[in-house]
């Protein structure tokens, strides 16, 4: 699908089975309002996970020994 980072519109082969037509219809949307316009290959947009802090902190720390 392919879908707005700046409001709710998206496209999909469930609303339009052409992906050409979902491409125009992206950029068509781009044009009209300099929106965002990203893409997956899933059906709804994808999630950032939902990790701990602690992950991260622990993967920028340089190892101790
Ligand atoms: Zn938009």
């Amino acid at each position: 699908m392919k879908y707005c980072l700046n409001c709710d519109w998206s496209t999909s082969a469930t609303d339009e089975p052409s992906a050409s037509v979902r491409s125009r219809a992206a950029i068509a949307h781009h044009v009209e309002t300099g929106h965002t316009i990203d893409s997956s290959e899933g059906v709804v947009p994808p999630r950032i996970p939902d990790l701990p802090d602690a992950v991260f902190v622990g993967d920028l720390l340089p190892s101790s020994d």
